[in-house]
């Protein structure tokens, strides 16, 4: 996890917050390179999701009434249990003493468990995760908001305006991307656990009888998703909630997770939340949101079929499972090993990075047209400097799945060398067929 880390700062994926305060916990920036990766993430997910008939898409405000999340349940429920140790001031989730270790630096690598059995804990407290602020001057209860803790609910509250708008029939989805933020009482790994993150959630409604087929669908739907975009079968599970662990609102549940080098974790969850959240809107704001249908007659308040993706920790997943450290030939013959990031082409941050082997002979004129031409279609990267090997490693680094060089043969017949990433075998392709070489090789 450290190398990934170390890479991810190297290479412009992530940056620590605020780093040159020291850092804020559990906030993390995009770089460069990080920035790319997350947009064609989410487009990924935007166009698996709306790019159908049945869903449509939103934008909610991150910002809602309050008695939003009265109705939620958010307001009573979303709470952790939290403990604190009397000794050294840390403060730890009640339920994850097993794996905490002791913040206090004087006791580094000492279990916090051992400090609870040893009695220096406080009871557990109920915490509740939700960021509170106020609108308006008036810093009182009656001004209170909260930051949104999921984008769910900016979706059900308008569940009659979509489909109103869209003329939808049952069964339909709607899909929406967006920033959720938890006051986690303890961060940690990275990207994973983090207090400002993201979603990509979609709700799918469905006329009751017909949810646990619509929940079986979304589970095949999603786990393939992951798949299709090149992550690692056997680094994936379902977790399924036994009837006990259960979220009050659910029927059924199940977790995407990902063997990370620290443990499986969920990055997905794909939940059956039956009439609950809709029944609860109707009640607490006294509007109906019943559906009619208009074949059968008859009105009713349909189930929700939920998939609950973190945008972050998927982020942080595909890159996890990119990384890979393989034994690699250097120019003059020796072996060196390469770090090199496998992301799947359509989630690349650059496409295509183009050289010319030497700055003379006219090479970076015609690399620099080559650059100019692809631009406007893929996102390429120009780079002249140091020994081509060097170019080659810093790229496959970045995750950049082609490098097409300019060559002294470039000269003779008009055709570039275009190396793969994985592979690293060269190919040699005429200049005015290269963009449509890169379209059928990054499947576009
Ligand atoms: P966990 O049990 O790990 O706290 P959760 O069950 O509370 O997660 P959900 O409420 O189902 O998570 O949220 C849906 C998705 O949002 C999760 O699968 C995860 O990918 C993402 N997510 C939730 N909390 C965080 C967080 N603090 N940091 C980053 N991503 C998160």
């Amino acid at each position: 996890m450290e190398k990934i880390v170390s890479l991810t700062k190297r290479r412009g994926y992530v940056f620590q917050s605020s780093e040159i305060y020291g850092g804020l916990n559990g906030c993390w920036d995009y770089g460069p390179l990080g920035v790319e990766l997350l947009r064609n993430l989410k487009e990924e997910w935007w166009r698996a999701m709306t790019y159908r008939n049945d869903i449509e898409g939103i934008d909610a405000a991150i910002l809602m009434h309050p008695r939003v999340w009265e109705a939620s349940g958010h307001v009573e429920n979303f709470t952790d249990p939290m403990v604190d140790c009397k000794e050294c001031k840390a403060r730890f989730r009640a339920d994850q003493i097993e794996d905490a270790m002791c913040g206090n630096p004087a006791y580094k690598g000492k279990k916090a468990h051992k400090c609870a059995s040893e009695g220096k804990f406080t009871e557990a407290r109920k915490f509740n995760l939700m960021f509170k602020t106020f609108v308006g001057p008036m810093e009182d209860s009656t001004a209170v908001v909260y930051l949104r803790p999921e984008t769910a609910q900016g979706i059900f509250v308008n569940f009659l305006n979509v489909q109103a708008a869209s003329r939808q029939k049952l069964p339909f989805g709607i899909a929406q991307i967006g920033k959720a933020f938890r006051n986690e009482i303890n961060t940690k790994n990275f990207l994973f656990r983090t207090r400002e993150f993201e979603q990509m959630e979609m709700q799918y409604f469905v006329r009751p009888g017909t949810d646990m087929q619509w929940f079986e669908y979304w589970r095949e739907q999603r786990m393939q998703w992951f798949v299709e975009l090149g992550m690692r079968k056997e680094k994936l599970r379902w977790h399924k909630h036994e009837a006990h662990a259960l979220a009050h609102y659910a029927k059924d549940a199940y977790d995407i997770e990902y063997e990370f080098p620290f443990d499986w974790g969920e990055i997905e969850g794909v939940h059956n939340r039956t009439d609950f959240d809709l029944s609860r809107h109707e009640e607490f704001s006294g509007k109906s949101l019943k559906y009619f249908d208009d074949e059968t007659k008859e009105k009713y308040t349909p189930f929700i079929i939920e998939t609950s993706a973190g945008t972050s920790r998927s982020f942080m997943a595909f890159l996890v499972d990119a990384y890979a450290e393989e034994e690699a030939p250097t120019a003059d013959g020796k072996m060196e090993t390469r770090v090199v990031l496998k992301l799947h082409p359509r989630l690349a941050p650059t496409k295509a990075s183009i050289f010319p082997l030497v700055n003379r002979d006219g090479m970076p004129e015609i690399a620099k047209n080559i650059e100019k031409e692809l631009r406007p279609h893929l996102r390429v990267f120009y780079d002249d400097s140091g020994a081509v090997g060097r170019r080659y490693r810093r790229q496959d680094e970045a995750g950049t799945p082609y490098c097409i060089t300019v060559d002294s043969q470039t000269l003779q017949d008009q055709t570039v060398t275009v190396r793969d990433r994985d592979t690293m075998v060269q190919e040699r392709v005429a200049m005015d067929k290269l963009l449509e070489y890169l379209r059928t090789k990054l499947i576009m």
